[in-house]
């Protein structure tokens, strides 16, 4: 694939395309300085990013669309050249709450679309105002919902134009399955935005989803920010890899860099998360060099398919 910064961009089955780097916006709240990701997502927007990866439950979507308001404000950027990607919660997978609840997120970007909705993930919690809810041992409490009808009042978001695009989060092959062989199916996920790196490279989901036209969006796809409160750190730090730094020397290059490539050049979307902006704009320096054949295949075989985020919930 011929990759530059300008055409870096991959077709949706809906018509619409998704560039292939976004910036991820996912921060520890109680660690992050108010502020921080307005600054990331407009210093992004700079340095030539398009996509931004955001999420009701960062409670930092405000400040992704004043950044994406000021940019426009300034003339840097049209409304049009964005693509933002939101998530419809566990606790709001009932039909009826399907809108209200991106609307909600409108309201909190101030803008009158998304380019992408996604249900971020393939099991319900109990709707209500706690966004975990728990009953008095601990334990989650879940919510019997069907996820076909969750995704028909997906499909309404994008017929009243609220979402350009639909697609989903943490599915696996019988979920993707569930949803196409809907009767009375509509539109198809476009996407299914899972974890995606050199140690986690998801050859089976990947193929599925390539018979289907399904893009891959590849979270964590620099091995996580190793949190241990929802990380699995027993896997070891994936920039670390001598085999991603001995390929980043040859071309001058990190090992960031090059989990990223190897990504983007097997047509998986990645959204790289950083709020400094050296790191922002190390992560977009990624259209200007290719991998050989012989480098791709002997970064996917670092594959150890494990799991950072195990999503144990
Ligand atoms: P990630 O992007 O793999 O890694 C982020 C960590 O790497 C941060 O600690 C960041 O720190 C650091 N970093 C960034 N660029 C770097 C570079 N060039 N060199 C060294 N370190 C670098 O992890 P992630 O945040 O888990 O995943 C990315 C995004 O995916 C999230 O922000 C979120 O938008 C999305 N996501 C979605 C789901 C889902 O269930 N759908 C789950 C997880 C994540 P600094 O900020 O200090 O640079």
């Amino acid at each position: 694939m011929n990759l530059t910064a300008e055409n870096h961009r991959i077709p949706l089955s809906d018509g619409n395309s998704i560039p292939l780097l976004g910036l991820g916006t996912y921060a520890d709240p109680q660690k992050t300085p108010k502020g921080s990701c307005l600054e990331a997502v407009k210093i992004a927007i700079d340095a030539g990013y398009r996509h931004i990866d955001g999420a009701f439950v960062y409670f930092n979507e405000h400040e992704v669309g004043q950044a994406i308001r000021e940019k426009i404000a300034e003339g840097k950027i049209k409304r049009e050249d964005i693509f933002y990607c939101g998530k419809l919660w566990n606790t709001c997978h009932p039909p009826e709450l399907v809108r209200p609840t991106l609307e909600k997120t409108l309201k909190i970007l101030q803008l009158d679309y998304v380019d992408l909705y996604i249900i971020e993930l393939p099991m319900a919690f109990k709707p209500g105002d706690a966004l975990y809810p728990r009953d008095e041992n601990g334990k989650f409490i879940y919510h019997e919902t069907d996820l076909c009808a969750t995704w028909e009042a997906m499909e309404a978001c994008k017929d009243a134009g609220l979402a350009k695009s639909i697609g989903v989060s943490n599915f696996n092959r019988r979920q993707l399955e569930m949803i196409m062989n809907k009767p009375g199916l509509k539109y198809k996920p476009v996407s299914n935005q899972v974890e995606c790196h050199p140690y986690f490279t998801q050859p089976k989901l990947l193929e599925f989803c390539r018979q289907h036209d399904i893009v891959i969006v590849g979270y964590s796809p620099l091995g996580t920010s190793r949190d241990e409160s929802w990380v699995n750190v027993s896997s070891p730090p994936l920039l670390k890899d001598p085999l991603l730094n001995a390929i980043g020397k040859k071309y001058n290059k990190t090992a960031a860099q090059i989990a990223l490539r190897f990504n983007i050049q097997r047509g998986v979307v990645v959204i790289p998360k950083s709020f400094n902006p050296q790191r922002i704009r190390e992560n977009f320096q990624i259209f200007d060099f290719s991998l050989t054949e012989k480098e791709m295949k002997e970064i996917e075989a670092l594959n150890k398919n494990v799991r950072y985020v195990e999503l144990l919930m």
